[in-house]
């Protein structure tokens, strides 16, 4: 089983994302536990203090690193983790091969940060890895971090009833998916390719290699290059 744990300091952000759907059936399926854990129970004082200003007197809040120190070095005392991870715009940029690769690991951690981001140090003594969801600035990491889980779970073999569903996604082999079409055949006068309605599976398989390669070519050539 694969047992993933997140710390934040809105926990709130993660509830919907994470409780339907693939992720919320891997989870009855007992493919993988997540645990959310709010940062601001290891906060400072009576009040709980998670954030203070930065040195330098930049506008805006950093999360400081006691609570954070205290949080991760409980959950190192009670198991081994694979990967300590910091969502980041400046980490690396998710990919599916990233995904594939954390889909196999037992245990991960996510670090979520919020306001103007975490105190420095603990990227440089704590984190193992760092990762973005893409080139733009999030409020927090809590809906980067539900990317990531989302993208990890579907991959768990047994996550997706058809085991081959998840193989046959855009960039599983490094092409992008063919188009898909359900019924009915016809709407509006707008029809589904001949092929597909052939019933020759051979036909259909070249089809749809065809189209993958020609919308890869178009939309994600860079792919090809790899
Ligand atoms: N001042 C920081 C941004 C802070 S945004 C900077 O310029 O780099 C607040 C938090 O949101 C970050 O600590 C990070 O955890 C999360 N976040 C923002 N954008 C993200 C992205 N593209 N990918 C992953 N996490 C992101």
């Amino acid at each position: 089983m694969t047992r993933i744990d997140i710390l934040t300091v809105v926990p709130e952000l993660l509830e919907s994302p994470l409780n339907h759907s693939i992720v919320q059936r891997a989870k009855n399926k007992k493919l993988v536990e997540i645990h959310i854990h709010d940062i601001r129970e290891y906060g400072k004082g009576n009040y709980h203090q998670v954030d203070d200003y930065s040195y330098g007197g930049d506008a805006g809040m950093i999360l400081m690193i006691e609570p954070i120190y205290k949080l991760i070095t409980k959950l190192k005392e009670e198991r081994n983790y694979d990967e300590i991870i910091y969502m980041s715009p400046d980490g690396e940029v998710l990919n599916q091969p990233i995904a594939n690769h954390l889909s196999c690991k037992e245990n991960i951690m996510i670090l979520c940060g919020h306001y103007k981001g975490i105190d420095h140090r603990i990227r440089e003594h704590l984190i193992t890895r760092e990762i973005s969801i893409g080139d733009y600035v999030l409020s927090g990491g809590e809906l980067a971090a539900a990317v990531l889980c989302d993208s990890i779970i579907r991959l768990i073999p047994g996550a997706i009833s058809d085991e081959t569903s998840a193989l046959s996604d855009c960039f599983q082999d490094n092409l992008l998916s063919a188009p898909v079409y359900t019924r009915p055949a016809e709407f509006n006068g707008w029809r589904v390719p001949d092929v597909l309605l052939s019933g020759n599976p051979k036909l259909i398989a070249q089809w749809q290699e065809e189209q993958a390669l020609e919308r890869t070519r178009l939309l994600r050539p860079h792919l090809l290059d790899d």
